[in-house]
């Protein structure tokens, strides 16, 4: 009996020990994360951060300064509709920036991504989001989708018959991302919109160089609207889960953009999503990414899943300090960065 027990435990922790090698196999190559286990690196992604506390909200749009600085969430989303979270994953936040690609795809939808690169541009800043300064130096000025000026740019060129048409479409766009009804955070565009001096600025330097194709002011309503559409770090994990799954959302099973077009927008991610500091994450992850100063970040490991995460306090450039350290945290453990495996 004795000798059967051990002997059934030498045999467990000799498969545990293959099971773990094949895990560690295939979390080293970044093969077929259906082995590992995605639930366990996203708690231990949330532990490891959970009381990280540097960085503080945003508070040049007043109400984001509100938000509770605590609140913390982590979230992968399969390519096939899995969900794995952990914390405030259904707290409803602004989405901010991370809207500025899927209006771009909306874009690419109805004109093409030539259209993008000509009419709006597709090259980093090294500059802030809001600059003022790369509009004036660069001559593409509205320079790519991910600063404010190609984000404007973006609502600008989708092709609408009026402003509630334009909303309309950025709106259901946005609703078809997330396979769900999202809403307009009314406190948040009011904020946002009367404290709007600095986007209407770059909204009128575009008009003003024939880079802005609708009038100025309803562009930035627009624009300002699409920033304030409350989302939840799961609903930006289904939204960054249908650009891993070549644009088809895996839950509604609704195509959002042409598959063809999807490789355009996750380049315009990787080069410009985190502002100015694009090119430490991409050098650092290896993966596509937007950021927001709501505190959200989506990140897309093509053809295989999203990771998203949510967390009020940000660093000087803008970008959630725990959310990024979080994605951060699970691409180097699953070894899934598209240049290799990048481990912490
Ligand atoms: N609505 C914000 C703005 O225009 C978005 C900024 C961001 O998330 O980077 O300033």
């Amino acid at each position: 009996m004795t000798a059967r027990v051990t002997g059934k435990k030498i045999l467990t922790g000799a498969l545990a020990a293959v099971l773990s090698l094949t895990m560690t196999q295939a979390i080293a190559k970044g093969a077929d994360q259906s082995t590992v286990n995605l639930q366990h690196v996203v708690d231990q992604a949330y532990t490891k951060y959970k009381d990280f506390k540097e960085g503080k909200n945003a508070d040049y749009i007043p109400i984001l300064a509100t938000v509770p600085s605590d609140l913390f969430g982590v979230v992968i989303v399969t390519r096939d509709g899995k969900i794995y979270a952990k914390g405030d994953v259904d707290y409803k936040f602004s989405i901010q920036s991370v809207s500025k690609p899927f209006t771009a795809s909306l874009v690419m939808q109805q004109q093409g991504p030539e259209a993008v690169a000509e009419k709006i541009g597709v090259e980093p800043t090294g500059m802030p989001f809001n600059s003022k300064v790369a509009l004036e130096l660069l001559e593409a000025r509205s320079v790519n989708p991910s600063v404010n000026a190609g984000a404007i740019a973006a609502v600008s060129m989708v092709q609408a018959k009026s402003e509630k048409d334009r909303w309309k479409q950025v709106l259901q766009n946005l609703n078809d991302y997330a396979g769900s009804d999202l809403k307009l955070m009314d406190e948040v565009y009011d904020s946002e919109y009367s404290t709007s001096w600095s986007n209407r600025a770059i909204a009128n330097l575009l008009y003003n160089y024939g880079r802005l194709y609708s009038e100025p002011e309803e562009a930035l309503r627009v624009y300002t609207r699409q920033c304030s559409v409350g989302v939840s770090a799961k609903d930006l994990g289904i939204m960054g889960a249908t650009l891993a799954n070549e644009g088809v959302n895996p839950i509604t099973n609704k195509r959002v953009l042409a598959a063809e077009h999807v490789p355009e927008l996750l380049a315009v991610m990787a080069m410009t999503g985190f502002y100015d500091e694009s090119g430490i994450w991409q050098y650092t992850s290896g993966l596509p990414a937007k950021t927001g100063v709501g505190g959200g970040i989506v990140t897309v490991v093509p053809g295989k899943f999203a990771i998203a995460a949510f967390s009020p306090r940000l660093n000087e450039a803008g970008n959630s300090i725990r959310a990024m350290k979080a994605i951060r945290y699970i691409a180097g453990e699953l070894g899934v960065g598209l240049y290799g495996a990048n481990p912490e």
